[in-house]
């Protein structure tokens, strides 16, 4: 509740940048004229001050993003005392620690499917050939524009979904911990999904970030080693081997046996009750066990790891040669 003046992205429209008025009242652009929005933002930019202007043409389309001075009302979390650990994956977008799973971005696999076939259409066109003088054929141009589009329409559905999940966390719980993500072996896997997921963690890890920030939370960044994935979240012994395709996780130790992603997650709303010097809570564990269980052990087993022999089963979101990483 800090009504102090906070510099925001307000608003992202789609316009053609020709066409007439702002239905805002609010003034013309310079050289541009009047600009008609595809959204309407008169609710948004009550009380807003427009600092600045950027039109941009971006993958076949037009964007009018404005910066603006407004008082800005972000209320507390509505969990203040509560972590959560999140565990970000290809197959399902994220596991929360209370055992919540956010399936993945809705159409993106369809949509995959239509951008690798657009940019074989592509291919197959007559390209531009620097040597001979070639010019790209009126069918290629066509192609790639439909190309252009279709990565667009990727790249809208996925940051769609990161937001309504990023704001979602950021509203409610007043610790949240991620992991640091395995940069080496996230690059290994080139196909397209894994590509996506990749940038998408970036993204959610820079929302969090701030959105976190502004409703009072902290946002915990787990040790790059911290075997999430192997360790179990009941006893804290740390499996030596876990392959991709175990989707359960089982202990050797303590028998017990949980969805992968949700003893991932919670293994890291642990760490992060080790970090803020929390003792456990039942309150967020998904399977309501006690109150009894020893904070720190899991993450002191895991940390001694050396750098480099973490790779595969550090977490789940390590590429599996068949692309099928979890
Ligand atoms: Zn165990």
């Amino acid at each position: 509740m800090d009504p102090t003046p906070t510099q925001d992205r307000a608003l992202r429209s789609h316009a053609g940048a020709a066409r007439v008025a702002f239905n805002w009242g609010l003034s013309t652009l310079p050289v541009l004229g009047q600009i008609k929005l595809h959204e309407d933002v008169t609710a948004r930019l009550v009380g807003a001050r427009i600092r600045s202007a950027t039109v941009r043409f971006e993958r076949g389309r037009w964007n009018a993003s404005f910066t603006v001075e407004q008082d800005v009302q972000r209320p507390r979390a509505t969990k203040p005392g509560d972590v959560i650990g999140i565990d970000l994956g290809i197959k399902t977008l994220a596991v929360l620690s209370d055992g919540t799973e956010i399936p993945n971005l809705r159409h993106l696999g369809a949509a995959l499917r239509k951008v690798r076939r657009a940019a074989r259409t592509v291919s197959r066109r007559q390209g531009p050939d620097r040597r001979t003088g070639q010019r790209p054929s009126n069918r290629r141009r066509r192609a790639s524009a439909r190309l252009g589009g279709l990565h667009a329409r990727v790249a809208d559905v996925r940051e769609d979904a990161i937001h309504k999940l990023t704001t979602s966390i950021a509203r409610t719980y007043g610790a949240v911990v991620i992991e640091d993500l395995n940069v080496a072996g996230m690059t290994k896997n080139r196909r397209l999904a894994r590509h996506v997921a990749d940038a998408s963690f970036a993204e959610i890890r820079r929302q969090l970030a701030y959105k976190i920030e502004w409703h009072g939370g902290t946002l915990i960044v787990a040790d790059r080693w911290f075997a999430s994935s192997k360790t179990c979240s009941e006893c804290g012994a740390v499996r030596a081997k876990l392959t991709l395709s175990e989707r359960t996780y089982v202990c050797d130790v303590c028998a017990m046996v949980m969805d992968r992603d949700v003893n991932a997650a919670l293994n890291l709303a642990q760490y992060g009750r080790h970090e803020l010097g929390i003792a456990a809570s039942g309150a967020e564990i998904a399977n309501g066990r006690g109150a009894d269980r020893k904070t720190g052990l899991a993450r002191q087993v895991a940390v001694k790891r050396q750098p480099g022999t973490a790779s595969a089963g550090q977490t789940g979101t390590v590429p599996s040669q068949d692309g099928t990483a979890a």
